[in-house]
């Protein structure tokens, strides 16, 4: 039998319509996805999207610098755990094994992330969020890229930086002190397109233009692609009210942007009931430094700014007070310092808001780490985290009164001052917590309610112990007692400006 004869079969992956939209595996998104997909693979592709971002926030939590070695790798693992197979083929550039796959996996890419661009456009603080995990996205996979297909994407892009020629190099090497070398292709990029790596001392500047590295263009790209997502979530914004008409697709996208992870605090159908007599108590075994720090000012200056209000007003919502006893609550403190009935006419309508019985009638939810951290803070509030807003010498104050050792001081300071606001928080809970396992905060309530599972017995005991209310509690629900006034109208519109709400 002569072999040689027989052809080798040879098989041909089939060219897939449409591929050549997606020539390489990173996208700049400045597209509409226009093409059908199922509801499903949408939901599942927007969800997988959310998951990764997600994770990638977890991981920034650690600690990790974005953009380090430790934290691409930190990613990777945490993406493979999840078993995002094929979303992490894409990621680090890695061919599926076929050419159809590959083209599908390209367009959930691109499908999710406008899925989520529109689900996250709403408030400046998801804004915030999504914008700044997707340029992290955009860096992991930049680091998995070879340098041809970086190269490659550029050009896709219509991304041309001006190359120095080799006698531009020469002229700098010799007055760059170093930074500049024969062996290395730059781009000439003028300087303000480089604030950071200005700033970070990392390029060479001559006559208003810096010479990037090629290992640097990702911070190029990085602003680039952030101010562009900015410009396009801000418009965005600005449309929102088209999804009214389409209620199937407002349905989709407000699905879009649930957190699967995120507890919602608005419900408290399940909730036991706390009894205000038991707060003091509560606030120096669970709460977390911001709330303590507003509770204690509370109980001290009988008096707390709007944004202090907000702040712990809604979380004493979110732990069980229910609204008769948050007026309760308000007002026997106020009235220590005030008139009833100014109480009445200023702040109680304010309270009432907050539970959604008054104005648009809104169910506010507690705010999260991320809220009040980027909340705006002047010297003489108590509102905000106060892990950033305390400098050094207060914050090593705050932890000594709250039992802290002098290494734990030391060991939550340094990550605060690092700016790593939630780490430190969580820090604190271990420290306080002994024995507990590592948690990460991203919610005063979520700090709150872990703290009591693991002292729910010692809270019973102790409150048992506890005969004399601290509070002076009048006998008349205040909704009775309460009037609505002149000011009423002006607050209407709090949860959207609040200019004019006293300070
Ligand atoms: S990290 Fe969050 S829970 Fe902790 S103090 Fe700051 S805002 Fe409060």
């Amino acid at each position: 039998m002569d072999f040689t004869l027989q052809k080798r079969r040879r098989t041909i992956a089939p060219k897939v319509e449409g591929l050549d939209r997606y020539p390489c595996e990173m996208q700049l998104y400045d597209d509409i996805p226009a093409f059908s997909i199922s509801i499903t693979e949408l939901e599942q592709a927007t969800a997988e999207r959310l998951r990764v971002l997600q994770t990638l926030e977890e991981v920034q939590n650690r600690g990790m610098k974005v953009g380090s070695e430790q934290w691409r790798l930190a990613v990777k693992d945490e993406l493979i755990k999840l078993n995002m197979r094929s979303a992490f083929k894409l990621y680090s550039a890695t061919s599926l094994g076929n050419e159809l796959d590959d083209f599908k996996v390209r367009q959930r890419d691109h499908v999710s992330h406008f899925m989520l661009r529109v689900s996250y456009a709403e408030t400046e603080e998801k804004r915030r969020w999504f914008i700044s995990r997707e340029v992290e996205l955009f860096r992991f996979r930049w680091m998995f890229l070879p340098e041809s297909k970086r190269m490659a994407f550029l050009e896709q892009n219509k991304i041309n930086f001006k190359r120095a020629d080799e006698e531009q190099k020469r002229a700098a090497v010799k007055i760059s002190n170093g930074r500049v070398t024969m062996g290395q292709e730059y781009s000439l990029i003028p300087f303000v397109c480089v604030a950071d790596l200005v700033r970070a001392r990392k390029v060479f500047l001559h006559k208003g233009v810096a010479y990037v590295a090629n290992d640097d263009i990702i911070s190029v790209l990085m602003a680039t692609y952030r101010s562009n997502l900015s410009q396009a979530l801000a418009y965005i914004s600005r449309r929102l009210h088209i999804l009214d008409n389409e209620p199937r697709l407002q349905i989709l996208v407000r699905g879009a942007g649930k957190n699967s992870r995120d507890v919602d605090y608005t419900n408290f159908v399940n909730k036991d009931k706390i009894d205000i007599r038991q707060l003091d108590t509560l606030a120096e075994m669970s709460y977390p430094l911001c709330m303590r720090q507003l509770h204690q000012r509370l109980r001290s200056a009988h008096h707390l700014k709007h944004f202090g209000r907000q702040q712990y007003g809604l979380f004493l919502k979110g732990i069980g007070v229910s609204l008769e006893d948050a007026l309760l609550f308000w007002r026997s403190e106020f009235t220590k310092g005030m008139d009833p009935d100014k109480f009445e006419r200023s702040y109680a309508y304010n309270v009432r808001h907050m539970y959604g019985r008054e104005g648009k009638r809104a169910n506010y939810a507690p705010q999260n780490c991320m809220k009040i951290i980027s909340a705006p803070f002047a010297p003489g509030q108590f509102h905000g985290c106060p892990f950033k807003t305390l400098d050094p010498p207060g914050l090593t104050k705050a932890l000594q009164g709250n039992g802290l050792s002098v290494l734990a001081q030391h060991e939550v300071v340094d990550l605060a001052k690092k700016g790593h606001f939630q780490l430190a928080c969580s820090a604190f809970f271990s420290h306080t917590h002994k024995g507990s396992e590592q948690i990460l905060i991203g919610h005063p309530n979520q700090y709150f309610d872990e703290s009591q599972r693991i002292f729910t017995g010692k809270i019973v005991k102790k409150e048992e112990r506890k005969t004399a209310s601290k509070l002076a509690v009048p006998a008349a629900p205040a909704d009775k007692t309460a009037k609505t006034t002149g000011k009423t109208a002006e607050w209407e519109d709090m949860d959207i400006d609040f200019a004019n709400v006293d300070m």
